[in-house]
């Protein structure tokens, strides 16, 4: 199974990917992870991502393009994997439509998760994000146990800098702007859909299984 996640930010693809991924046994690939450990390993490539991703603005499609073709290869991808947070532009659905025809593949769903602005404010400026572990919390909707450590390893829990207020308006512009015509480039093939994000995170998963399983 070959799925993309669509979204805002803060819209959920990152917590719904992990419960797929689950479920499916299929891989998470996520860009933002992918350079965001880049940048803290300070590689040739976080280090030219890093001035972009604190901007909130994108990181050029070549180079998002040349993350993913690699990762596809890998081998725990051959069964299928869940793209979250890519494609952002229609140049990357284009470049990740081509390659995939080399590898005779295609998508098999396109799940587009919509949530109201107001909403997205308040999940990602309550975000935080363990530095161990990577385990997702929030302080008003999952609070960990103990303030700023990550109930699952102990470790140190921080927000993301593209987190902060200013950040966000930038990113939730810039998704606005590539947004419909990415939609429209995948509404076209039948493999489109679209699912309200909000209500439980359960409730939500109910409703990419029953895409998934239709
Ligand atoms: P995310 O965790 O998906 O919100 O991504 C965090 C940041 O990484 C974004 O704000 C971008 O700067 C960068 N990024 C992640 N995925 C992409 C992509 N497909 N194209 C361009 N930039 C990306």
């Amino acid at each position: 199974m070959r799925l993309i996640l669509l979204g805002p930010p803060g819209a959920g693809k990152g917590t719904q990917a992990k419960l797929i991924t689950k479920k499916y046994n299929i891989p998470q690939v996520s860009t933002g992870d992918i350079l965001r450990k880049a940048v803290a390993d300070k590689t040739p490539l976080g280090i030219k991502a890093k001035s972009y991703m604190d901007a909130g603005g994108l990181v050029p499609d070549e180079v998002v393009i040349g993350i993913i073709e690699n990762r596809l290869k890998e081998s725990d991808c051959k069964s299928g994997y869940i793209l979250d947070g890519f494609p952002r532009t229609t140049a990357q659905a284009e470049a990740l439509s081509k390659n995939l025809k080399k590898m005779s593949a295609e998508i098999d769903h396109v799940i587009d998760i919509d949530v109201d602005y107001d909403e997205l404010i308040k999940r990602l400026t309550g975000r935080r994000t363990c530095r161990k572990c990577g385990e997702g919390f929030h302080l008003s909707f999952n609070p960990p146990k103990k303030d700023g450590i990550c109930d699952r390893c102990g470790g140190e829990l921080y927000q993301r800098d593209d987190d902060k207020e200013e950040t966000i308006y930038k990113r939730f512009k810039v998704y606005q702007e590539q947004s419909t015509q990415l939609k429209s480039y995948y509404s076209k093939n039948g493999r489109f859909h679209s699912i309200k994000g909000t209500g439980s995170i359960e409730d939500i998963f109910n409703k990419v299984v029953s895409v998934l399983e239709a």
